[in-house]
């Protein structure tokens, strides 16, 4: 056995991994990468069709986020943002800004949004998905206090939701195979129903071979849940103080696209109430779930952040995966001076925010996301992003000939395919029977390594992905499913 991988068994315990089934086998040792190529040590190469969980934008070893990266380096790796600031972080925050405006069709800053258009003037950096809403929580929960809103803040949250593994991200999550086990670690948030239309109770239609939210019948009973909850909480004398929620795809709930129109209409219930809306792009953003034709865009660059599809601005904007391509752990909270104002304050009265991590505003992690925000705006990359779009949206459907796919469910240059026992009835396969797993490790097997969320496989390519290696993607996709499902 390669040396590597008898020391990883010997003493890595990995994320998310049953290291019992981990030890049964020797690991892919990753030695290298080239665009959306991965190489082992042994020299076999992999498409990394879920862009190494969802992190990377333009591919591995780009010349020109190595090259900042590098120029950074030759500069300084790190110093503290505990008193001091740095170039590349300042630069950052006033790029991020920029991008986070919402704009009218015409490129203008829109003043009178109906949702309200609070202007995310204000970055407080930390490290990884799950600090980058541990910040939101807490600034929120503050916030609602200081206001006067609240003095007890209450957080509602989507069903399925997932915002990371720290105590208080964990608390907004509602994943009861991840979180049940801390439940009396974790403090109370209310979930309320995510639209989720291929199993949604409401939808009377019944299964056929398209995306559920193209079929659906129903009558938007899920915005009127969010609508009772919020009214429920009001008349309880302590109004929500802010709605949690990934915008337009909610990943680890398991790759559901929200039906267009949700969001907008459960973010003017929301605001209606005063509650703030706390947007979790930390997968989102950047691009991942489509944007506009450049045809319908006339010149405009698309918009960088989920939210703005649906002309919804947050109060706050947690990014992070995908800040540096994908290259570094790098997050940003992006706030409004509302909410910066509520923590100023005399020294002696203590209003600081007291939260921060050693490697805020790191250097070198703000240099890769400067150059990976470049690269965004190209006009190569727009193109090659409604090509990828374009190209799935092509290839997806040869899948629905497999009884075994239930739904097929694609969001921008994002796609889940939610295997079934019985696609006639929806039944789905057990957890136990890892149906999800067994198909991932099949394709790994055929050279494309992603990985399920129970019984739904992602595909979600980096942005420099070929026409070529998306065919290979979804063909081995389909031949897995094939030859680890041929019962149903
Ligand atoms: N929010 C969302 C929507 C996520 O998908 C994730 C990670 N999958 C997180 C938060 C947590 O991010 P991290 O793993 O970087 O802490």
């Amino acid at each position: 056995m390669n040396k590597i991988a008898r020391l990883d068994l010997h003493h890595v315990w990995h994320p998310f991994t049953q290291m019992k089934d981990w030890q049964k086998r020797e690991p892919v040792v990753i030695a290298s990468g080239r665009g959306a190529v991965l190489k082992d040590t042994r020299g076999r190469e992999y498409l990394d069709a879920n862009a190494s969980i969802w992190t990377n934008l333009h591919g591995h070893n780009h010349p020109k986020i190595n090259a900042a990266i590098q120029r950074q380096l030759g500069k300084i790796a790190h110093s503290s943002a505990l008193g001091l600031t740095n170039e590349p972080a300042s630069l950052l925050a006033a790029e991020l800004v920029q991008r986070a405006e919402l704009k009218t069709k015409d490129q203008r800053p829109s003043t009178k949004h109906p949702l309200c258009n609070p202007r995310l003037e204000k970055v407080f950096f930390s490290d990884d998905g799950s600090t980058a809403m541990e910040v939101a929580l807490k600034l929120a929960y503050e916030f609602a206090r200081r206001s006067g809103r609240s003095p007890k803040p209450k957080f509602l949250s989507l069903a399925g939701a997932y915002h990371g593994d720290t105590v208080g991200a964990v608390s907004l999550g509602h994943i009861d195979l991840f979180h049940k086990a801390y439940g009396q670690l974790l403090f109370h948030s209310d979930q309320v129903m995510a639209p989720y239309c291929y199993r949604c109770p409401f939808n009377r239609a019944r299964p056929e071979r398209a995306d559920a939210r193209e079929y659906r019948q129903c009558g938007w009973e899920c915005v009127g849940q969010v609508e009772r909850r919020i009214t429920r909480q009001r008349k309880r004398g302590n109004p929500y103080a802010a709605l949690v929620f990934e915008p337009l795809l909610q990943g680890a709930a398991g790759m559901i696209p929200q039906p267009r129109g949700w969001l907008r209409q459960v973010a003017e219930i929301a605001r209606a109430d005063g509650m703030q809306l706390i947007a979790d792009e930390v997968m989102t953003a950047f691009g991942r779930v489509g944007h506009e034709s450049s045809d319908t865009l006339g010149g405009r660059t698309p918009p960088l952040f989920a939210c703005h599809h649906e002309g919804v601005q947050p109060d706050f904007l947690a990014v992070a995966k995908g800040l540096t391509g994908g290259y570094l752990p790098m997050a940003a909270t992006l706030t409004t001076p509302a909410v910066f104002n509520a923590f100023l304050g005399e020294y002696h009265e203590f209003k600081t925010f007291f939260h921060g991590h050693s490697f805020t505003g790191n250097q070198l992690g703000a240099a890769a996301a400067l150059a990976s925000l470049k690269i965004m705006q190209s006009p190569a990359s727009i193109r090659a992003r409604e090509r990828i779009e374009r190209t799935l949206r092509q290839l997806v459907p040869g899948l629905w000939s497999l009884p075994a796919v239930g739904d097929i469910r694609q969001a921008g240059l994002v796609v889940g395919v939610e295997l079934v026992r019985d696609w006639r009835t929806r039944a789905p396969f057990e957890l136990r029977e890892r149906a999800g797993q067994r198909v991932c490790e099949e394709m790994a097997r055929r050279g494309v390594l992603t990985r399920p969320i129970g019984n739904v496989v992602v595909l979600m390519p980096p942005f420099c992905a070929t026409d070529d290696q998306l065919g290979k993607m979804v063909e081995v996709l389909g031949m897995s499913i094939r030859k680890v499902l041929p019962m149903v």
